[in-house]
């Protein structure tokens, strides 16, 4: 699905991103952990191109993304992008939050959009908030809506930054639920959380960040229980 080469990232002063090489297959469901500061958020944004790489190249589908000809809305259409600051548009209900990607970019007709995004809000457990605005809502639930605006346009992988940690600790685990539910169901996701216990359970694999590298790659028991290098061992020890 995605290849990244020798992915780099500088700003004037730090240099997050310094090699970066990997891929990413279909219904894979990667956690990014990691010191902070060490470039997972500017990977991620990197890949959506939310941010413009140095040099190196992010393959999607075989396509260079990083091209100066590539099709930034085409590749946004197929991947989602879930913030820590859940990103809703505070004047609208959260029904027309989920259905304005899909009028408005795919031109779905209302009636369609309108049933999807009750499926979705259904999904997270959400239905009988539908037509309240974001700042009626609680943290937890504005990620479980911001979660269904992102699904509403059905893309291939979905991108997730912390989505937790913004958020009261009594709410961290209905997000988690949804996260997994999404999981169980195959879709490719890769996710950057200091949650330990929900990376271990949650993953197919496991990337630990360090040093603007991938520094270990490895399947999630190997990275919590067995982790191959030094500073994953010291990561991961300070975290028990
Ligand atoms: P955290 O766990 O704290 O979220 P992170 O691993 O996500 O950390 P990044 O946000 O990718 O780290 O940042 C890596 C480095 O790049 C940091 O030193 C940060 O200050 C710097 N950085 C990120 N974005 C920018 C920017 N737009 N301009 C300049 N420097 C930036
Ligand atoms: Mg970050």
């Amino acid at each position: 699905l995605i290849r990244i080469e020798h992915l780099k990232k500088a700003f004037p002063n730090v240099t997050p991103l310094t090699d970066v090489n990997t891929s990413i297959h279909r219904g894979e469901v990667i956690t990014i952990i990691g010191p902070s500061g060490t470039g997972k958020s500017t990977l991620l944004r990197c890949v959506n191109r939310l941010e413009t790489p140095t040099s190196g190249a992010i393959l999607v589908h075989g396509e260079n993304i990083c091209d100066k000809k590539a099709d930034l809305n085409a590749l946004r259409r197929r991947m989602g992008m879930v913030f820590q600051q859940f990103n809703l548009f505070d004047h609208l209900t959260i029904i027309e939050n989920i259905m304005l990607a899909p009028t408005l970019i795919r031109k779905m007709p209302r009636q369609e959009a309108y049933e999807k995004a009750m499926g979705l809000l259904k999904a997270v457990g959400m239905t009988e908030k539908a037509l309240s605005y974001p700042d009626e809502l609680s943290g937890g639930q504005k990620q479980r809506a911001a979660i269904a605006r992102t699904l509403a346009m059905e893309p291939e992988i979905v991108l997730f930054d912390e989505p937790t940690s913004a958020l009261d600790p009594t709410m961290v685990g209905e997000v988690l639920t949804v996260i997994r539910q999404l999981a169980a169901r195959g879709l490719t996701m890769m996710i950057v959380t200091h949650e330990m216990k929900f990376a271990r359970d949650v993953s197919t694999r496991v990337f630990y960040m360090d040093q603007g590298v991938i520094y270990e790659d490895g399947a999630p028991e190997e990275i919590f229980e067995h982790p191959e290098r030094d500073l994953t061992r010291a990561f991961v020890k300070r975290l028990k």
